[in-house]
């Protein structure tokens, strides 16, 4: 085979196909393997660019004789395939830190147990406003090896799982950020909060002086983390609760940022995205901003019309004075506790699906001091009517989103908000959240 390196990908999804097509690009022998159906769309893609791929298996013979492979963000450790590559001695990567070796774009990363969709969204939209010349890819949605061999970005703006910093070594973010830790996909870290947060904080690894760490200084799980880690960049903390300098802080109601790169302030009233999550969101991408310089009128420009994506306390209708909105992107109870916290109206809340081990009872304060009733829509609803029944008067049970939005717009009067903000995944019900929104805002549109 005259020299010609193998190279194993395992899962064909976004960015195993990514992989793929740079892989080909950059001269690989290259073979895909899902150990499940492969979509058509991403079939069709390898067959066009003529890759080897195989589905509902993994033929070892040729996944054990590569020389590298490139995981999935899916696929976990103790799959059986991963086990005997490591027994090997076989190095398993990312796409991410596979693709990072072929671009010198600045690297600004962003990770967190929630809002990275959110601030690695507005963040694009505050450089790609402001003229850079920037890409958007990652856990976002995006394969970033497609971008890398397809487009010439001098700066990526990417969202980062903790799956995917688990498989990356060599990778530097040149602007690195951390929103928050709080536990989710323990499951996958043998249960043990220390493991996800040691997986969050690879976003500084291999760092220097010249790079930047953001992070938030009210988020307890990160400062705890931060003691034991010898962190090389500047650090810029993000707080609501201090003043510190430099970093950002708030000021009555004004954002306020200092960095060594210039100074930036804005009042919360004027950012597009409201609640006290994208107060931390909007410091974290005014950070990235002032941190490359940009200019504070485009950067407040961005701030103010930036257009927040689907499923993320979207509002969808108002209807007989009743606002209805849309977060089914809240699969967590942390993520309801922001949408809650940031409403200002009584509220029927409408809550559950597919629990994962919920913990309500951080939820019970504001659901005292907000939630009017709470509607359930899962399959099973045990749990929530056991942790609110001495709160809340009225729970009821519904087992579709036309069912839930029409019960919640009866239960609610002229002035209340109708929520959706279920603190659980889907899958009981739905394909997924997207799906679960969908179906939400179209019954809400049918009132
Ligand atoms: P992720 O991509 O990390 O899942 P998203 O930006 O999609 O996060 O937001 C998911 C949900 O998490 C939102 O609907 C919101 O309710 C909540 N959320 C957003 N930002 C934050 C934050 N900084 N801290 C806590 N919760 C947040």
């Amino acid at each position: 085979e005259g020299g010609v390196v193998r190279l194993a990908i395992l899962g064909a999804g976004e960015s195993g196909v990514g992989a793929a097509y740079l892989a080909l690009q950059k001269g690989y022998d290259v073979f895909v393997s899902d150990f499940g159906a492969i979509t058509d769309k991403y079939k069709q893609q390898l067959q066009q660019w003529d890759i080897r791929f195989e589905e509902n298996q993994h033929t070892e013979a040729e996944i054990l004789n590569a020389v590298e492979v490139i995981k999935s963000p899916g696929i976990p450790d103790k799959a059986p395939i991963i086990k005997k590559l490591k027994e090997k001695g076989i190095p398993v990567i990312s796409e991410i830190e596979f693709a990072g070796r072929y671009t010198d774009a600045k690297m600004i990363c962003i990770t967190g147990s929630n809002g990275k969709t959110t601030t690695t969204t507005l963040t694009y939209h505050i450089l790609k406003n402001a003229g850079l010349n920037v890409g958007l890819a990652g856990n976002i949605g995006n394969s970033f090896a497609y971008q890398v061999a397809t487009e010439k970005f001098d700066h990526y703006v990417l969202e980062l799982s903790s799956f995917m910093l688990d498989d990356m070594y060599k990778f530097k973010a040149d602007v690195g950020v951390l929103l928050n830790i709080t536990p989710d996909h323990l499951d996958r870290y043998d249960y043990k909060l220390e493991n996800y947060a040691a997986s969050k904080f690879r976003i500084t690894q291999n760092q220097t002086a010249q790079d930047i760490f953001i992070y938030c200084a009210d988020d307890a799980e990160t400062i705890k983390g931060m003691q034991g880690l010898d962190i090389q960049s500047q650090q810029l903390p993000f707080t609501i609760e201090k003043k510190l300098t430099p970093g950002a802080y708030l000021d009555s109601d004004n954002i306020v940022i200092n960095t060594h790169k210039g100074n930036f302030t804005m009042s919360i009233k004027e950012l597009a995205l409201q609640g006290k999550h994208n107060i931390y969101n909007s410091m974290a991408s005014g950070i990235v901003a002032k941190v490359l310089e940009l200019r504070n009128d485009s950067i407040r420009e961005s701030m103010g019309n930036f257009k927040n994506i689907e499923h993320r306390l979207e509002f969808v209708a108002k209807i007989s004075g009743i606002s209805f909105i849309n977060d089914s992107k809240a699969t967590n109870v942390n993520s309801t506790w922001y949408a809650l916290e940031s409403m200002t109206t009584d509220v029927v809340l409408i809550l559950g699906g597919v629990d994962k081990g919920n913990d309500y009872g951080m939820l019970r304060d504001l659901v005292k001091q907000k939630v009017k009733a709470i509607v359930c829509l899962g399959k099973d609803n045990k749990r929530i009517h056991d942790a609110f029944e001495d709160d809340v008067d009225v729970i009821v049970n519904t087992f579709s989103a036309q069912e839930a939005a029409q019960i919640a717009f009866h239960l609610a009067e002229k002035g209340d908000t109708v929520l959706l903000s279920p603190a659980c995944a889907s899958f009981d019900l739905f394909k997924n959240y997207e799906d679960r929104g969908n179906q939400f805002k179209e019954a809400v549109r049918e009132l």
